[in-house]
This record gives structure tokens, C-alpha cells and sequence, in this order.
């Protein structure tokens, strides 16, 4: 079966930096998404599997925009100590929500630095800024079900119990 819009593309993908520096790897069964521009992985690299099949193997250069966006140093934040947890340190990540935001907001911080009685944050993804290789290989390629078009993603033996009676 060839990958088209609304089939379920399974890859082993091997990244990393410009410079060939090691970043990750895909273990097991691989990395699942939904094709066809569900937002659901890096649109450059659904470009170049469009039409191709299980086996085809390429390699894929990304630039900051087409990966995890360029650095922003205006998501880098101070808050006080007082609003964590007490066994917080730096390299942890969590979820929370901007000052002037809403739930809808929700980011991702990461801790880059704990000083006195204030925290310093990172709203930038890890790889933020950085020019990405990614060497990815199709393993599996399947027919998406009407549920999971209708959800946008794919649903998976290990994929996480969420409402079904809604669209979300
Ligand atoms: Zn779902």
C-alpha cells in the first residue's frame, strides 16, 4: 500500500544535528502518524514519503521552521521559587499555562535554571534553533479507520484511553 493522505505510516527514523551529532532514534515498533497533513509530523518530511512505499529509505534535512521553530528568547521566563514544587531541578519539564493565556495555551517548560528564590524557564522546545537530519525508513503502511480521520491521529494498541464520544 502506498502512502497517501489518511493512511497510517510507521518509520524508523534515526536524527540528528547538522554536524552529524547524535540526537535520536526511534526503538521498537517505530514512530506511527496519521499522513495527509493532519499536523501530526514535520510536513517537509510527509512531502517526500507521498506515494512511497513500505522499504523506502531517505534522508531528510530540516531547517529550524520546518522542525521545532527558531530559538525565542521571549518564552524564556522568571518565576518565583515559591510556585514549585521543592524537589524541582533543572532539565525537568512541565506543562503550564502563559500568563495572559487561557487552558488552551498550554505549553511546554522546561527548568533551565534554579537560583535563590527564582526559577528561570524555557518555553522553547529542546530543539528549538536547530537544523535537523532525519534518516527515515517506511515499515508499515496501513488504511486509516474512519475514526481515526475523524480524530485526526492514529489509535494505536498503546494509544492513551481518551474520550471517543467526542471529537477532540
Ligand atoms: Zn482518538
Amino acid at each position: 500500500m502506498k502512502i497517501a493522505k489518511n493512511t497510517v505510516v510507521t518509520l524508523s527514523m534515526h536524527v540528528t544535528d547538522a554536524q552529524n551529532n547524535f540526537i535520536e532514534q526511534t526503538s521498537g515498533e517505530g514512530f506511527t502518524y496519521l499522513h495527509g497533513g493532519y499536523d501530526d509530523f514535520f510536513p517537509k518530511i510527509e512531502e517526500q514519503l507521498e506515494g512511497k512505499d513500505i522499504g523506502f529509505e531517505t534522508e531528510v534535512q530540516l531547517d529550524p521552521d520546518d522542525a521545532f521553530g527558531e530559538y525565542d528568547a521571549e518564552l524564556v521566563r522568571v518565576e518565583a521559587r515559591s510556585l514549585f514544587p521543592a524537589d524541582i531541578e533543572p532539565g525537568m519539564m512541565f506543562e503550564g499555562i502563559p500568563e495572559d493565556g487561557s487552558e488552551d495555551d498550554l505549553e511546554f517548560y522546561t527548568i533551565t535554571d534554579i537560583e535563590g528564590d527564582k526559577v528561570v524557564l524555557d518555553g522553547n522546545h529542546p530543539l528549538a534553533g536547530m537544523a535537523l537530519r532525519c534518516k527515515v525508513t517506511v515499515t508499515e503502511v496501513r488504511a486509516a479507520t474512519d475514526e481515526e480521520i475523524e480524530h485526526e491521529h492514529v489509535h494505536g494498541d498503546d494509544h492513551e484511553d481518551h474520550d471517543h464520544t467526542t471529537v477532540h
